[in-house]
């Protein structure tokens, strides 16, 4: 289904006076530009779901963890949520913090090797289980816009509103080397294109949650779309299912 053929989703009865907007998409597609300009314009909560499991590789990283050691990370993973050492601050038109042992964490989770660690632990049930309940903790009541890889396959399932974001490898890449170049991280474009590939390839594989496009999501091409142009087609949707009384 593309949202040229399909523009909007049949409006369902609405259980939540707000709907959950679920935006999915491989790296670089444009997921996280896009869902903080629709949840400023809506006035919605904004939650990043990639940040939780760049901050379970942080933490494998800060605690000499190794990342390939699958029943330490979910034993981690676990242990963080549970003493509540790894949550998420997110208000209603602002961008969410992620506050990982009492810091807030911002650049450090963005480099390349925390992408990469965070495609590796995703894999992990244990790591995807723990991290399940504090996203749908976020979304239960609606007026959210969650982005990550399986919000709408498996952690908002009855989302009313879903996107899979997707662009040519070559175009998401440039947008990663821009975003690094303009953080002042070094990195070539044949790197960054490969990693991304490398990550995808990964996160598409996987057997738990694997990222994929849910039955009833529109798929949205950005590579010749503006980012005003997405975040009206999304905006829209979203309106369609905003309750009135
Ligand atoms: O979106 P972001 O690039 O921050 O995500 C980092 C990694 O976290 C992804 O490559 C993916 O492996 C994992 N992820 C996931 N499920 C989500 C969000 C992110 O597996 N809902």
């Amino acid at each position: 289904m593309t949202a040229d053929r399909d523009p909007a989703h049949p409006p369902r009865t609405p259980s939540r006076p707000r709907p959950i907007v679920a935006i999915d998409g491989p790296a670089g597609a444009g997921k996280s530009t896009v869902a903080r300009e629709v949840a400023r314009a809506l006035g919605y909560v904004l939650v990043d779901t990639g940040a939780l499991y760049r901050a379970v590789a942080l933490a494998a990283h800060l605690r000499g963890t190794s990342r390939d050691d699958g029943a330490a990370i979910e034993a981690l993973a676990m242990d963080l949520v549970a003493k509540r050492a790894l949550t998420m601050q997110a208000r209603a038109g602002q961008t969410p913090t992620l506050v990982l042992d009492g810091v807030v964490r911002t650049d450090e989770l963005r480099t390349p090797d925390i992408s990469q660690g965070a495609s590796v632990v995703s894999r992990y049930p244990g790591v995807r289980e723990a991290l399940l309940d504090l996203q749908r903790s976020f979304g239960r009541e609606g007026g959210v816009v969650l982005e990550g890889r399986d919000i709408g396959t498996v952690v908002f399932p009855d989302a009313e509103v879903k996107f899979f974001l997707t662009a040519t490898d070559e175009r998401r890449a440039r947008r990663r080397h821009a975003e690094l170049t303009d953080r002042g991280v070094a990195s070539n474009f044949e790197d960054v294109l490969r990693e991304v590939r490398e990550r995808d390839e990964r996160d598409a594989a996987r057997d738990v949650a694997p990222m994929r496009a849910a039955e009833d999501a529109v798929v949205l091409d950005s590579s010749e779309r503006t980012v005003a142009e997405v975040v009206a087609v999304i905006c829209a949707a979203a309106r369609k299912n905003e309750r009135s009384d």
